[in-house]
Parts: C-alpha cells; structure tokens; sequence
C-alpha cells in the first residue's frame, strides 16, 4: 500500500507507541520535548541492536576491547574537548512564528528540495525512453545540469560562510534562497546566532563550593581520557580500538523527529588508535566495515548511502556520514570521523599528564591518531522500525500489518500458541515456552482465534508463531508458521530450539559480517 511519507511516519510512531515500542517522556504531564522512553518491546529490540553492535565490535576484534564511563566527567574535559567555545549550532527565529530552526539544516533542506527535482527529471526520461542510461542522462540534460550547478554554488557558498564563522552570509544565503518559514511563510528572518549545545548542573551541595559540570555530549571523551589506563592495564598494542555504549545529552534547538533527534539519547562510539600517517588507510576501512554491518541487517541496501562532509569539525582531517532513507529522506545515521592526534594532544595540554603510546617497532613515542565510528543507537533503531514496517495486502483483499525485524533483533523470537484452552493443550505449550526461555525470548498467548495471535504477533515483528494442536499430543510435532512468507511447516518439538537458534541467534546475524 503506497503512502505519503509523512503518513507512513505517523504511523511509525503511532504503531510504536499502540505495540509498546517506544512512549513520550512523562507522557501523563504531556511530555517532554524531544525525550523518549522504551516500552516493553522497545527496550528488547533496543537491546538486541546494542549487542549486535557490541559483539561486531568487540567480541569479533581482537584487539576491539569495551569502556564504560561515567556520564559526568571533570568540567576540563570539556574546555579541552572544544565544546565549551565550540559546540554550537547556528539558530535563527522566524519572527512571525516565533518558531526557531537550524539556519543549516534549513539550507539542507533546500538543496535537498532541488536534489528530488533531479530525481523526478531521471525518472520522468527513464518512463520515456527505453534502453534508459542514467548516468548518460546525468551527463547531458541541460535541465539537470541547471539544478547541479546550483546545488554546487550553494554548497560552496555555504561551506565558505561556516568555515570563516560568517553569519551574517549563513542569514543572507538563507534571503537569497529566498527560504521561507514552513509555519508561517514568511521571510522575516532574525540574525543568526551561535548556540551552545551543552546541558549543564552543579555537582556539590553547597551552592558557593558547587562546580558548574556537564552532561557529556558525546561518550567519546570518556574514552579519551581513559585511553592510557586502557592501553596499559590491557597491554594493547598499536592499532586497537575502544568501544563505548551510553547516553549523551544535547539540548538540541529543533528537535520534532521523533526519536531521530533526542535530546537525551545513546551512542554507540568505537575510537581506534593508530599510528601517525595511517590514519586514511584505517578512515577507509572502516567506512567499509560500517556500511557493511548496516547491509548486514538486510533491510536494502538502496537506504544506505555515503556523504561526505563540507565543514569538517574542528578536530577532524576527513569525515563522512552513512546517511539512512529515513521517512523523511536520507539523513545522518552514523559518523565516520579521523579525528588527527587533536584530542589526545588536548587532553595532554590541559591535564599536564602524557598520553603516549611507546611503538616498539620504531621505538618511538608518539600521540596516537584515532578514527572513530559513532552511531546513535535510538536513531538505528528508528531507520530499522521504519525500514521493517509493512502494511500488506493479502490474497482474498484482507491486510496485515507486519513488522519484518531482521529476526535476530526481534524482541520475542517466537510465540507458542495452544490452538485451544483445553484437553492439555495450554499445558504441552507452557512445557514448550520452559524449555526455550532459557535461550530465547518467547511470547505465550492463548487470547483469541489463533488468526488474531498471528496478527498480534506479526505487528511485534515475532519472526516465529509455534502453534500446538491435537496432533503435537500424538506425534509431538507443532506447526511453526514463518512471519514474513505466512508458510506453516510441521516441526518436531525436539527440534524447535535448534530450528530457532540456526534463524534467530545473533551468532547468525555475526556470521554474514
Ligand atoms: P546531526 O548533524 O544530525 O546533529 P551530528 O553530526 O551532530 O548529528 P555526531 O556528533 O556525529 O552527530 O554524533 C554521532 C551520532 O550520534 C550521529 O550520527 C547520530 O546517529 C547520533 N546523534 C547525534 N545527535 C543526536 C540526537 N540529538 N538524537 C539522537 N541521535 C543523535
């Protein structure tokens, strides 16, 4: 069934919140803004995502080895990390809505307004012409040029404004665009100012001795600062990465997609450690790692795409985003920065204290060089619900609607059913759910036609429904009906977890990496 975009993302979240997925923040005060909370089938699949991850990361690597810091962190950390002068976003208010927006995302929103005029071009001539070439009709259309050449001068322009911090040509591009407010359609733009993104609190009782302290915005710097102790106590040797998983905090200045921009959220950030000039080799490998972990999912490999950033962040000498096809086009799902010897380097001015690493090989001290990967682990989650979530139409004109998680991932790994509440049916199900729940997540549910099970199963995105019929009495086999063909095929019960553990198990999932 075709939908609008934002149709199909209204009903992302609405499915979200009716099958316990995902709920606003203290909903019963009305909620607050851009703050989420996971419910009962949330918090599974947000697990499963963040083990999958950790166990590419870690448990597959060698020399991949985890962290867990503390959210707060000594208040230098941040001076030298840059994000006290330097993590800002460029606001700028409507002044007849009174509504506020990023003055950047903005002018991407406009570039990406003629991106899909190209797109319509391509597709109109390849409905017109047969043995249609794309690339050939990229090169050649005047039309098509006409967009990309001012695509080109935005992106130019743009990217000179931020680099020289010139805000008031971050506005006037904004005027010349002639970009209008989405509320109130108008062009009475305020000035552009820098805003900083950081939450802060006081850590201490009495309010005189109390210092001002923040809630880190990223966990790399907990991995920064802990690199020495990490590289010593496990004797690691020169390339090797940390990971991290936890929460991060941004008060973000427009925050209206659901949970793709929070402004509490969770990273899942891995810095790895080189040596000085290697750095690009490593930047790439790991691009490719990357993207081939998300392609491992499975959920089309067109949603994926590499795009490289125009102003690189004060710390970084080469940096790219996989940008997810989101139901609101492609965006940002994950970071892929070399971020040099720069935070090293400023950890070692600001503390006083090296952090070197002795290279026995060139027996030479030097300051490592990290790339980093960092995902955010509520936005994966978003491009995975919304990549999974299907409304079907059925043989006979029925529909269904169907979550196809990747099954490794599925917060219930199959569902056990007793076709009927009587004649020792229930009690050969329950014996069913033992023995499995040691090694899965298993639903019972004897509520309703069985049709009606396998409707409320399919919404959960349970991969498998087990059914148990008078015949499992005989022959202790079941039915086992698969979500996303709707085949039955007849399974013995000794069988179920071996048949489960081949299709649902993360080591399957691990396997195609
Ligand atoms: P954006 O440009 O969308 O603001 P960013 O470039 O500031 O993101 P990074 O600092 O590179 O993001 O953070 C790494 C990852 O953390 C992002 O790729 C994203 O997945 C996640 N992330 C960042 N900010 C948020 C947020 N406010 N809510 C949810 N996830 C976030």
């Amino acid at each position: 069934m075709s939908q609008k975009p934002e149709d199909f993302f209204k009903h992302v979240i609405s499915h979200s919140k009716e099958y316990g997925y995902i709920f606003q923040s203290s909903e019963i005060y009305d909620g607050l803004s851009a703050v989420y909370d996971y419910g009962q089938l949330g918090v599974e699949l947000k697990k499963n995502i963040r083990d999958y991850w950790w166990k590419a990361m870690v448990q597959l690597h060698e020399n991949i080895v985890g962290l867990d810091a503390a959210i707060f962190m000594h208040p230098t950390t941040w001076k030298a990390s840059g994000h006290v002068d330097a993590f800002n976003d460029p606001l700028i208010d409507n002044k007849d809505s009174k509504k506020r927006y990023r003055a950047d995302v903005l002018i991407e929103e406009h570039i990406a307004k003629i991106e899909d005029k190209i797109t319509k071009e391509v597709e109109k001539a390849a409905k017109r012409f047969e043995n249609f070439d794309a690339a050939v009709f990229l090169s050649t259309n005047a039309r098509v040029k006409e967009y990309q050449d001012k695509i080109d001068a935005i992106n130019a322009r743009f990217k000179t404004a931020l680099n020289d911090n010139n805000l008031e040509d971050v506005k006037q591009i904004i005027i010349d665009l002639e970009i209008v407010c989405p509320i109130s359609g108008s062009r009475n733009w305020t000035d552009v100012r820098q805003f900083n993104l950081m939450f802060s609190t006081s850590m201490g009782s009495v309010s005189e001795d109390a210092n001002t302290i923040y809630l880190r915005p990223e966990t790399a710097q907990g991995i920064f600062v802990n690199y020495l102790n990490v590289q010593k106590t496990g004797r690691m040797k020169i390339p090797f990465g940390i990971a991290q998983t936890g929460k991060a905090f941004r008060n973000e200045i427009v925050a209206r997609q659901f949970i793709f921009r929070m402004r509490e959220f969770e990273q899942m950030e891995m810095q790895f450690f080189v040596k000085p000039g290697t750095e690009m080799e490593w930047y790439e490998y790991w691009k490719k790692a990357r993207l081939n972990w998300h392609l491992s999912l499975d959920l089309g490999a067109d949603k994926y795409r590499f795009h490289d950033h125009l102003k690189l962040a004060h710390y970084a000498n080469a940096a790219c985003d996989i940008e997810h096809n989101f139901p609101f086009g492609f965006k940002e799902l994950e970071g892929i920065h070399s971020r040099t010897d720069f935070d090293l380097k400023q950890h070692e001015q600001f503390s006083g204290k090296k952090l070197q690493y002795f290279d026995p090989e060139l027996n030479q001290n030097y300051v490592p060089y990290v790339v980093e990967t960092s995902v955010g682990l509520d936005r994966l989650f978003l491009s995975i619900l919304s990549s999974a979530l299907k409304e079907e139409t059925l043989e006979g004109g029925d529909t269904r609607t169907v979550l196809n998680l990747p099954p490794a991932l599925a917060p219930y790994k199959a569902a056990v059913f007793p076709l009927v509440k009587k004649d020792g049916l229930p009690e050969l199900a329950e014996s069913i759910v033992k023995d499995l729940k040691f090694d899965f997540n298993i639903a019972y549910d004897e509520k309703d036609t069985v049709g009606k099970r396998y409707r409320r199963q399919d919404a959960y995105g349970t991969p498998f429904c087990i059914t148990v019929d008078h015949q499992s009495l005989e022959d202790k086999t079941v039915t086992v009906r698969h979500r996303d063909t709707m085949i039955q095929e007849r399974i013995a019960i000794d069988k179920l977890s071996t048949f489960l553990e081949e299709r649902v198990s993360l080591k399957s999932l691990l396997k195609t990496l």
